[in-house]
């Protein structure tokens, strides 16, 4: 079967920066399945992965535009301690404020909020060993994700 749209597909996957870093991985965990065409996963990963099957080994290069977009400098703010969770505020923490913001400051009573993904701006080189495809049911296509092992619920 291959991978398209209203597939549940199961991978594992290692993603690596330009100088080989590893940023995250499926190894020594459960792979991870997403729903094909739902937007899961990153525009770019689901184009290289479309038409493979079980059994492929898929390697990608994503332009940050095709993995988590680039970076926005207005998405960098200065916001008043006092507007922030209580507790000690300090840089490298990660905030839950309308999204998931990065403290990369503390001036005074001020803090400097990024609200931009972590990986935004960054280039994405996937490894991806496709484990499973099959059909989504209409319950996961309704949901837009999908259930049991690797998946919601
Ligand atoms: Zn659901």
């Amino acid at each position: 079967m291959e991978i398209g749209d209203k597939k549940a597909v199961t991978i594992h996957y290692t993603l690596r920066d330009d100088e080989g870093k590893v940023l995250d991985s499926s190894e020594g965990r459960d792979p991870l399945t997403y729903l094909h065409g739902a937007g899961n996963i990153v525009p770019g990963l689901e184009a290289a992965l479309a038409g493979k099957k079980a059994g492929d080994a898929v390697r990608a290069k994503l332009t940050p535009a095709e993995g988590y977009g680039e970076r926005d400098e207005s998405n960098v703010r200065n916001l008043p301690l006092r507007r922030l969770p209580e507790g000690k505020i300090a840089p490298g923490m990660r905030l839950r404020i309308q999204t998931d913001a990065l403290v990369t400051a503390v001036r005074g009573d001020y803090a400097t909020i990024d609200g931009n993904h972590p990986l935004a701006g960054q280039t994405l080189n996937f490894e991806v060993d496709v484990v499973e495809v099959r059909d989504a049911t209409e319950e996961e296509l309704t949901h837009g994700h999908v259930h049991g092992p690797g998946g919601h619920h």
